[in-house]
């Protein structure tokens, strides 16, 4: 059952119990009142008909010493009509024995209240008659020596009536209560639980793999709350989700390239090897192939140890130490002394850093190696590092071939070349900069690019900084 209709049930069952109490309730007190008055007013008639007839008997002449019978009867006849109302008296007059003497026409009570009256009782009880309610009052008259018992019948009929009337009316009260009770709480219900229906068909949505489907926030209470909770969670979902399908596509796109990458050197030192093995070359020819072989080898080698490095690199947090930056540009510009085609110019701030100071090596070489390969003879190459706000900034800039921007956010995918024929004939195979990236990532770092075509690029990355004093050494242009 829906939560809605549950909430209305309920609501409706609660509704009929106070209306059907609170209207018995009401009901039964104004006929009890009713009654009561009634009743009082019985008690007064029998009261003032027997002093009635008290002073009708003294009023008889004395000549018996006792009241007849057929006094009583005319006595009791003069009563019974003698009310100011049209209708005549409902009496019955008993003698001392409880024997009936005189019996008014419609008086239907039975002997039981009458064998309960005596001197000190004065009696009553509700009693029915032919589908009518009537108050039979008892009570003992004593006159001229003679015990005698009045008893009295008032129809109250009326009060029931007017009972029966009351449920009835507020059977009907109740019925339509509940009725535009019901409607409004319909409205209410609904209004309601409109927040969970909205998420409800979230979830649907959501499971259907609309993943940026958001329920819309109607409320401001705890379902409100829920809301917000649940487009947070779906938020969250929604990143997660994203960020493993772009893991899957790299990982699709990284086997891909892969693949694409063995197939080349492969492809040549099976064709090499099989002419090897079914033609009979000359000395000359042999060696070439064989070289081939060697060389695609060493590639794939090599490729191979790099492709180790980024996957053993990703898998480890790095060990930082405190280095003085100079001791890293020393260590270049010892590795790249030897390479005259280009002006490679190094200039830093003495500075000690944090970092694991081989990987960042790597990193440097390799991007000195990019720009090496990316500038023309006799280009220059600017390798720096500076302290900056955020830390030691190393920089490594070149005025070389550049990098078309649509590329910049794919060249860190491992395999990726933008000019492959370019890459591979100097001996690149697009790891180095994945190689960087993750040696970056462990450092909670990242490389920045800066390139324009023609024109050069600059990549950059910051390491925390610890302290020192800030000089600059410049080194010569190499000639
Ligand atoms: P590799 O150098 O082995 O090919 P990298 O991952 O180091 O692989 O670089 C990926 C690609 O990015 C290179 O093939 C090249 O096309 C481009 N690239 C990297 N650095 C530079 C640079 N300084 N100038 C121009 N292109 C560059």
């Amino acid at each position: 059952m829906k939560f809605s209709y549950k909430l209305l049930l309920s609501t409706i069952i609660v509704m009929a119990l106070a209306l059907g109490f609170s209207g018995f309730y009401f009901v039964n007190y104004v006929f009890e009142t009713s009654l009561d008055r009634e009743v009082g007013q019985a008690l007064d008639e029998s009261s003032i008909l027997s002093f009635a007839f008290e002073t009708a008997a003294l009023n008889v002449p004395a000549k018996y010493s006792i009241l007849p019978d057929s006094t009583v009867e005319e006595i009791a006849s003069n009563l019974e009509s003698g009310g100011q109302s049209s209708t005549r008296r409902r009496i019955r007059i008993s003698g001392e024995e409880k024997n009936a003497l005189y019996v008014s026409d419609g008086f239907a009570a039975d002997y039981e209240l009458l064998a309960q009256t005596d001197e000190e009782t004065k009696l009553y009880r509700v009693v029915t008659a032919e589908g009518k309610y009537y108050i039979h009052t008892s009570v003992m008259v004593n006159v001229l020596d003679r015990i005698l018992y009045l008893e009295t019948m008032r129809d109250v009929t009326s009060v029931f009536t007017e009972r029966q009337l009351g449920f009835s009316l507020y059977r009907r009260v109740t019925l339509i209560m509940l009725l535009i009770g019901t409607v409004i709480m319909h409205l209410i219900a609904s209004f309601l639980t409109k927040p969970i229906r909205l998420l409800t068909r979230a979830t649907k949505r959501m499971a259907q793999g609309e993943y940026s489907y958001r329920a819309k926030q109607v409320s401001r209470d705890e379902l409100g709350q829920l809301t917000r909770d649940f487009n947070y969670m779906a938020k969250a979902l929604e990143q997660n989700i994203e960020k493993l399908e772009e893991e899957l596509d790299a990982k699709e796109e990284f086997m891909g390239a892969f693949a694409h990458e063995l197939k080349t050197p492969l492809t040549a030192i099976i064709g090499y090897a099989d002419m090897l093995r079914s033609h009979k070359l000359d000395e000359e020819k042999s060696f070439m192939s064989a070289n081939y072989i060697y060389t695609e080898g060493k590639r794939l080698e090599a490729m191979s140890l790099r492709l180790l490095d980024i996957i053993v690199t990703g898998k480890n947090e790095a060990v930082l130490s405190r280095v003085p930056a100079g001791d890293i540009f020393v260590y270049l510009e010892e590795m790249f002394a030897d390479r005259r085609d280009v002006d490679i110019r190094f200039s830093y701030d003495a500075q000690d850093i944090w970092a694991e100071v081989n990987l960042i090596k790597t990193v440097l070489v390799n991007l000195i190696d990019n720009a090496y390969k990316a500038s023309e003879d006799g280009g220059v190459i600017e390798v720096s590092g500076y302290i900056s706000e955020e830390g030691y900034c190393f920089a490594v800039k070149d005025y070389g071939i550049g990098i078309p921007s649509e590329e910049l956010r794919k060249i860190t995918k491992a395999f990726y070349m933008v000019d492959k024929s370019r890459a591979r004939s100097k001996n690149g195979a697009g790891l180095g900069l994945a190689l960087c990236e993750e040696i970056l990532k462990i450092h909670h770092s990242g490389l920045g690019i800066e390139s324009t075509v023609g024109e050069g690029s600059c990549f950059w990355f910051v390491l925390p900084a610890e302290g020192g004093s800030v000089q600059t050494e410049e080194k010569e242009p190499a000639d």
